[in-house]
C-alpha cells in the first residue's frame, strides 16, 4: 500500500515525507518534527522495517501532542508491543475503529 501524504494525529494533519530531513541523518530510520507537524521516513531502510518505523514516529507524535515525556527505549517498547498486538490480532484495528462494543 502506498503511503498517504498526510496522517491525522490529535486532530492535526501531519505531513508524511519520504526522505532524509537533513544531511547527517542518513543513519536514522525516521524522524518526527513537532513544530512543522512532519514525519520523515528514510526510504533507504529495508521495506520490512518501514511499517515499524512509521508506528515508532506516530508514537513520538502522540506523546509530543500530549506533552508526555519518555525515553527512546520507551517509544521503542511501545512500537514493538503495539505493533505485535496489532499483527497478531488482525480483527483489533477494525474493532477499535468501530468505537463501540457490539
Ligand atoms: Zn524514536
Amino acid at each position: 500500500m502506498k503511503l498517504p501524504k498526510t496522517i491525522k494525529i490529535g486532530g492535526v494533519d501531519w505531513k508524511l515525507n519520504w526522505g532524509i530531513p537533513e544531511a547527517g541523518a542518513e543513519d536514522k530510520f525516521g524522524e518526527t518534527r513537532f513544530g512543522g507537524s512532519e514525519i520523515w521516513i528514510n526510504p533507504g531502510q529495508s521495506p520490512n522495517m518501514i511499517p515499524s518505523t512509521l508506528l515508532h514516529e506516530l508514537i513520538h507524535a502522540v506523546l509530543l501532542n500530549a506533552g508526555a515525556k519518555t525515553t527512546e527505549n520507551g517509544v521503542r517498547a511501545l512500537e514493538i508491543g503495539i505493533g505485535q498486538v496489532l499483527r497478531d490480532n488482525k480483527w483489533l484495528a477494525d474493532w477499535l475503529k468501530a468505537g463501540r462494543v457490539v
